[in-house]
């Protein structure tokens, strides 16, 4: 790849050179402008190091606009000054110029580093947060590193950077503020319902983010410190933070309120051998997947005040710290192919075919590309070359064509005109496209799905059985399921008497399943079945759940108004398969719960006490390794079910956030994660004992 990029040649004359500025100083442009990718970043490094490597060789040639000695590759200005400079970080990218690096840094010192501190770099936007005794007043980004631009209105949207500290002091916390996983997931929801183009990758959408002024709604961001500066006239704090090792600097800040590295659960630790510090490198490499945020390496510093003193900066980063950067999470590959396909709800999606590219340690084949207004404005072409982003949990996406790289054989993307599935009219009025038989257009997957086990499971009813009923025409969705005719099942192919029999009484069975299968079954978009879960315990009867409006579905936790608004029309246009299911004597009650929402009570929701009476009320649990004791018997959606009937909430990933650790056997990174956070950890057969009343 990279020989067909013509990025690993020697750069030959003046004008190659001025060629790969301009193109370093255009992919700098749009990287820090609004954070989009015209060439991958180990494409960008490989460019800056030729450029440097050019310019070592003819100084007298060195252009006035490189990027090289400059921070964000001198992409961007602002007007706001920065007290101190906010540099950037020189890089490594191997564990031998790591070794290389400090043992620069010893010599220059005369003697070993005092200790190292080690904490995962994180992929977003610099920015400095300017408190005046205890209230955040000023908000501003890196910019060009001597001055930036002020985003204070985004004061109050960022988790994890309070309005307010703990104390009244007069600080300047620095760090890097970023979308998690499941906020960039969060935030693509609702600019696709405001028709907006979803975000390519996290880091573009925090960028976009933290500059807009006027959007019709607001998307979550979170904030982690890694840097803390005295105001320069407060003189005695000032001092006690230069005086103070980096990691003592970060504990003040983080018993200030604000969240730190440490909170990202790849930790901060210190180290006092480069082993140890190499040991730490390799660990945060190894939980990188895991954590729910992009990292894009691991920054080690010199942890002593005395040692950065000594070191110094050059002139566009500390002496003191470097940061060793992972592999890229951003790959360039080429869109061969956009497939068209029909979800079980009938929305129709297409997705990129690609040539396939290791991206992190996974083989990336295919992609996300939203829908068909999104390909239009990507302007992408079949052929293209195109920057596929991927990191952690985060669905495979197509960010942009690099249209320099275009031959002119490239060819226009096919939009369909009709259902690829079933040759119908498509829905073409929401940005999601959607068959106008929706989830009759493909019955088998919406049935198959509602008698999965997360919801009706019904074992004996497999993907045949199914086919065969609706090639019979004896169902047309799972409703038809509960008033099946028996001796119109034993017409199918390979049905015996006892199949037959076996077969109705498990569908029978179904119907005294709680109402949150049941709503699981039905497969409304923008809920699944931890939300099904939710929303049963919420409402407790499913008359509860189609008289609720906008703002009763939302308070249920996790709901927003555009989820809300999409849950609301799906069961619109659910009604009559909901009332066919209540014809057929299907449960609609969810036991356990009470209807303390019950329209028309003038109550806000159903009452909090009887929840807060639960062993787990208020606390996230997550469950890893294999299970003993009483819990051996469990699937993991059961435990799940079992801790939200206890009180509890469910998460499969650890943070700052989780209460408590179920490890069993072989628990592997998360337990290690929960130990560093200092979360408390359980076994299996203490953690039954608690919860025993619920099993
Ligand atoms: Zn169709």
């Amino acid at each position: 790849m990279t020989e067909a990029l013509g990025l690993s040649t020697v750069l030959g004359d003046e004008a190659a050179y001025r060629q790969a500025v301009a193109e370093a100083v255009a992919a700098a442009a749009a990287y820090y402008g609004d954070g989009s990718t015209a060439l991958d970043d180990e494409a960008y490094d490989r460019l800056v190091r030729r450029v440097a490597a050019y310019e070592e060789a003819h100084p007298g040639q060195v252009a006035p606009d490189s990027p090289t000695g400059k921070v964000a590759g001198g992409a961007v200005t602002g007007d706001v000054p920065h007290t101190v400079p906010m540099l950037s970080l020189d890089n490594v990218f191997s564990p031998e110029e790591l070794t290389a690096w400090a043992a620069g840094l010893e010599r220059r010192l005369g003697r070993p580093v005092r200790a190292w501190s080690v904490e995962p770099k994180l992929d977003g936007l610099a920015v400095a947060a300017r408190y005046r005794e205890g209230r955040l007043v000023q908000l501003i980004t890196r910019g060009d590193g001597a001055a930036g631009e002020d985003v204070s209105h985004a004061i109050g949207t960022i988790v994890g950077l309070p309005d307010r500290l703990a104390e009244p002091v007069s600080v300047e916390v620095r760090g890097e503020v970023m979308m998690t996983a499941a906020q960039f997931e969060a935030a693509n929801l609702v600019r696709v319902e405001h028709e907006g183009t979803p975000f390519s990758n996290p880091r573009s959408g925090a960028a976009g983010t933290l500059r807009a002024k006027d959007r019709p709604y607001t998307v979550e961001l979170t904030f982690f410190g890694y840097g803390a500066l005295g105001p320069q006239r407060d003189g005695e704090l000032a001092r006690r933070l230069e005086e103070s090792a980096h990691s003592e600097v970060m504990e003040f800040v983080a018993g200030l309120g604000v969240q730190t590295t440490t909170a990202t659960g790849a930790g901060m630790t210190t180290a006092t051998t480069l082993e140890d510090v190499q040991r730490r490198v390799e660990e945060i490499a190894g939980l990188r997947t895991g954590l729910g945020l992009g990292i894009d390496g691991i920054v080690v510093k010199a942890d002593a005040a005395a040692d950065q003193v000594e070191a110094g900066f050059s002139s566009r980063a500390p002496r003191w710290a470097i940061a060793y950067k992972l592999p890229a999470v951003e790959k360039i590959t080429r869109l061969v192919e956009v497939e068209w396909n029909v979800g079980r709800t009938g929305v129709i999606a297409p997705r990129a075919v690609l040539e396939p590219v290791q991206i992190d340690g996974t083989t990336v084949t295919y992609a996300t590309l939203h829908n068909a207004a999104d390909i239009a404005r990507r302007g992408l072409l079949l052929g293209d070359h195109v920057t596929v982003y991927k990191a952690g949990d985060v669905i495979p996406r197509v960010e942009a064509p690099v249209v320099h790289l275009r031959t002119g054989a490239e060819t226009p993307i096919a939009i369909p005109d009709a259902c690829p599935r079933c040759g119908g009219d498509v829905d073409t009025s929401q940005q999601r496209w959607r068959c106008r038989q929706g989830r009759l257009c493909h019955a088998l997957a919406s049935i198959s799905y509602a008698v999965s086990r997360d919801a009706l499971d019904i074992e004996s009813l497999g993907r045949t059985r199914i086919e065969a009923m609706l090639q019979a025409g004896l169902i047309a969705d799972f409703a038809d399921l509960f008033t099946l005719d028996h001796e119109a099942v034993l017409g199918l192919e390979r049905m015996g008497h006892t199949s037959t029999t076996n077969l109705l009484a498990a569908i029978e069975a179904a119907k005294t399943k709680p109402l949150n299968k049941v709503f699981c079954a039905l497969g409304v978009q923008g809920t699944g079945r931890s939300m099904s879960r939710r929303i049963a315990r919420h409402f407790a009867t499913m008359d509860a759940i189609r008289a609720a409006d906008i703002d009763e579905l939302q308070q249920v936790e996790g709901i927003g108004p555009e989820r809300a608004a999409l849950i609301a029309a799906e069961l619109h246009v659910l009604a009559p398969v909901i009332d066919k299911l209540a014809a057929a004597g299907v449960s609609m009650t969810e036991p356990g719960a009470t209807t303390g929402g019950t329209p028309g009570t003038g109550t806000d929701g159903p009452a909090p006490s009887a929840d807060a009476d639960l062993p787990l009320a208020g606390m996230t649990v997550v469950v890893t390794g294999s299970m003993t004791g009483p819990l051996a018997a469990l699937s993991r959606n059961e435990t799940n079910e079992l801790i939200e009937r206890a009180g509890g909430k469910t998460s499969s990933s650890v943070s700052a956030r989780t209460s408590l650790l179920v490890a069993g056997d072989k628990a592997g990174s998360k337990k290690d994660k929960a130990t560093a956070l200092g979360v408390t950890i359980t076994t299996p057969e203490d953690f039954a004992e608690t919860v025993k009343a619920f099993l």
